[in-house]
């Protein structure tokens, strides 16, 4: 028999109608043969409320403390769904991640899981019944609880369709799949019905919020084939129809298709960039510029030294937005008179938008697509950085609609696959 793992997140448990959804849902792929294990999220809603009570009692609450309260959100839902599964006449059983256990490090608020042991679910499985255990959380060597960090739910589902050895992990959630990009910005973007786990990757970094990026480099390290797919359907629609509806985060290897040569446009708004003006270019500058600011925990993303002249030359570096003071303080404080430079400047009003495909591999002038595109939008880049399947630039945050749009029709997105 088929085990499969079903995550529903906090829109698609938000009330006990949902839930009641959820477990006919959930009972219909039981009847129809499968071994169902299910990790909901929190109701929608209730983790940043039990957050919120905590920040009312002190701004920086012990992360083991915090743990232990956020992760009883996700204890209410699967509780309530074994509830409503029982009322549909199944046998369910609910467990609390330390229950199983999901074993993690000891890194609250954002620990990472360490092994799962099968036997309590592949005993309550092979009985018929169908097991629910909470999203997001585990428990360290010393029976603390310890949560994934936000959106972690997505990372405990395909971590536990690993170790069971499901055959797919789907992840049902408010959206109906991955998109070519943002719909709120290209109303013709368009759903993929397939999407590599490394481009979804890409896509996952530079904003598309659908899951935690964690659970996808799990479903990449260890192949389990994951599908996104809409909660927001009649739960009694047609188990033929659903297996194939959303979008499949595939492997290369199983494509064998043509490939477009893009498969979407990526996009943050929130970026900066500074630039450290009139450095003597010697050996070590890169890292006595960045050094301090990594130290400071803060993340580096696009970098750039120009040629220099006369032995001085500029370089400059992104930061995500909110890192922006911070970063000029580090700089401006324990760097510029350090290393000699001229002076710092910088522009947090820039965005990042970004071409990612696989099909990048094997299709050439992908770059010169991109910048003529944006020349003729007379959009100016401001920094370039690419990998094996995504080209960035960097531009003024006030083109960035403009330009995803332009990318969109330009690398003919619209169309069908
Ligand atoms: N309930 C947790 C959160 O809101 C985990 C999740 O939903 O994936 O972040
Ligand atoms: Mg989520």
């Amino acid at each position: 028999m088929a085990l499969v793992v079903h995550k529903y997140g906090g829109t698609s448990m938000g009330s006990t109608d949902r839930i009641k959804n959820v477990a006919r849902r959930v009972a219909k792929w039981h009847d129809a043969g499968y071994q169902i294990i299910v990790v909901p999220s929190a109701m929608s809603g209730e983790t940043n409320r039990l957050i919120g009570m905590a920040r009312e009692i002190m701004p920086q609450p012990d992360p083991r403390e915090l743990d232990m309260l956020a992760s009883t959100g996700e204890q209410v839902s699967v509780a309530l769904l074994a509830m409503a599964l029982h009322a549909l006449g199944k046998e369910a059983v609910s467990y609390a991640g330390w229950q199983v256990a999901i074993r993690t490090d000891s890194a609250f608020t954002k620990a990472r899981i360490q092994s799962i042991d099968d036997v309590k679910v592949t005993r309550d499985l092979d009985a018929g019944r169908i097991v629910i255990i909470t999203g997001f959380q585990g428990v360290d060597g010393d029976g603390n609880i310890a949560t994934l960090g936000r959106g972690g739910s997505d990372t405990s589902a395909v971590a536990i369709a690993v170790a069971m050895n499901a055959k797919e992990c789907l992840i049902y959630t408010d959206v109906d799949g991955v998109y070519t990009t943002d719909p709120r910005v290209v109303s013709e973007a368009r759903r993929l019905n397939t999407v590599t786990f490394e481009e979804m990757l890409e896509m996952a970094s530079l904003g598309s919020k659908v899951l935690q990026i964690r659970s996808v480099e799990f479903a990449g390290n260890y192949k389990m084939p994951t599908r996104v797919l809409s909660s927001l359907t009649d739960p009694m629609i047609a188990l033929e129809e659903e297996t194939v509806s959303g979008t499949l985060i595939s492997f290369e290897e199983d494509t064998n298709m043509e490939q477009a040569a893009i498969t979407g446009i990526a996009f943050n708004r929130d970026e900066a960039k500074i630039t450290v003006l009139g450095v003597p270019d010697r050996p070590g500058i890169a890292f006595q510029i960045l050094g301090p600011v990594a130290e400071a925990n803060i993340e580096v993303d696009m970098i750039i030294q120009n040629q220099s002249v006369d032995g001085k030359t500029d370089f400059t570096f992104t930061v995500p937005r909110g890192e922006y003071q911070k970063s000029m303080e580090v700089l401006t404080n324990s760097v510029k008179a350090h290393i000699g430079a001229a002076s710092i400047a910088g522009d947090a009003k820039v965005s990042k938008v970004s071409v990612v495909g696989v099909g990048m591999r094997s299709h050439v002038g992908i770059a010169s697509t991109m910048f003529r595109t944006l020349s003729e939008e007379g959009i100016n880049i401001l920094m370039i950085s690419t990998s094996e399947i995504k080209i960035s630039v960097l531009i003024d945050e006030k083109y960035m609609e403009l330009a995803v749009r332009a990318l969109h029709k330009a690398f003919d997105l619209e169309n069908a696959d």
